[in-house]
């Protein structure tokens, strides 16, 4: 797999983060409102940068990186290199036909993408405080009202900010809103302890039940993964459990049936489990990033007719709420 072309550290004059409260300031690379598949309702889902794992399928390979990245669409692209002399640090380049961005050069501050007349260069990942994001959150307050839904952190890996996304719960938490984390179970358990008492829903995404795969697929250790999942059912609080439904990856019946095993065992508060069908939706985002040999762009849909059989092999396993979603091939 190729690494992303143009991954860069935060600014270098970034102040000190002082301590958690509302004006700790996070990373984010998207704010979805209107969002329906998050959790219960009409939610407004806030995407955290940074992720430790490295998931080949990955839907969202702009949050990965824990730093500013600088995205560059060929389809926009006027291809006249104006961007080149308008970065005041030597960044970036032309090559065959392509914009490249030195990463370890790149400051991530902006210009180019101010520059581009076309919008073909644009930054992923914008600085904000926890009280930024509380008050953009509660612009559609009266939605969640309504419909039963509230906010999200998801990513990324939401853990991978845990003040900044502590401080944002709170916030939101002392104004009425139900609070979701949508996890892959990557972080140590203290950290997600101290977040599970600010939400209301734990989104608890479980990819490979075989130790060595999950480790070849992930990059990170499966019992970490599931000792993470175990904290979920100590602290009592509601889950959807989540699997990424990934050909020649995570899409056999053996996993599915042995998730759903785990889930019937070991969570008895998971109210739902969703199989999520893989998109390609992602192909744009890796040639952005520079990726284009990324494995997404050679991966079929999975079939209706096989999220139906791992809907009923959940269902099988005891489950009693399994859904399952997304793109299919028919
Ligand atoms: S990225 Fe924008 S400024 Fe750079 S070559 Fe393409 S169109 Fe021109
Ligand atoms: S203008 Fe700024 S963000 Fe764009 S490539 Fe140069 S240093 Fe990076």
């Amino acid at each position: 797999m190729t690494a992303p072309s143009a991954q860069i550290a935060a600014p270098a004059e970034a102040a000190p983060a002082p301590a958690a409260g509302p004006d700790t300031r996070g990373l984010i690379f998207g704010l979805q409102r209107f969002s329906t598949e998050d959790g219960p309702g009409i939610r407004t889902t806030v995407f955290v940068k940074g992720c430790p794992m490295r998931c080949p399928w990955c839907q969202n390979p702009e949050g990965l990186a824990p730093g500013k990245q600088v995205l560059w669409a060929r389809a926009r692209c006027l291809g006249d290199g104006g961007c080149v002399n308008a970065c005041p640090h030597g960044a970036l380049a032309r090559e065959g036909g392509a914009t490249r961005v030195d990463p370890a050069v790149c400051q991530a501050c902006g210009t180019c993408a101010d520059f581009c007349p076309a919008n073909a260069l644009e930054v992923a990942g914008w600085e904000r405080t926890a009280r930024e994001v509380a008050a953009n959150v509660l612009r559609d307050r009266g939605f969640y009202e309504r419909s039963g839904g509230g906010v999200t952190f998801s990513g990324g890996e939401p853990l991978t900010q845990p003040d900044f996304v502590a401080a944002a719960l709170d916030l939101l938490g002392a104004a009425g809103v139900h609070r979701a984390l949508d996890t892959c179970g990557a972080a140590g358990p203290a950290t997600l302890r101290a977040l599970l008492g600010r939400v209301e829903l734990v989104l608890f995404d479980l990819k490979h039940m075989d130790p060595d795969r999950h480790l070849e697929q992930t990059g990170i250790r499966l019992d970490k993964v599931l000792e993470c999942a175990r904290e979920v059912k100590r602290a009592g609080v509601p889950c959807w459990v989540r699997t990424p439904v990934i050909p020649g990856h995570t899409d056999d019946e053996a996993n599915i049936r042995a998730i759903a095993r785990f889930v019937k065992a070991e969570l008895p508060r998971a109210a739902r489990y969703d199989l999520l069908a893989f998109s390609k939706l992602c192909v744009s985002k890796y040639e952005q990033l520079g990726r284009q040999g990324a494995v997404v762009a050679r991966l079929p849909l999975v079939p209706r007719s096989h999220m139906e059989r791992l809907r009923a092999v959940a269902l099988e396993e005891g489950l009693s709420t399994v859904v399952w979603s997304g793109m299919t091939a028919t």
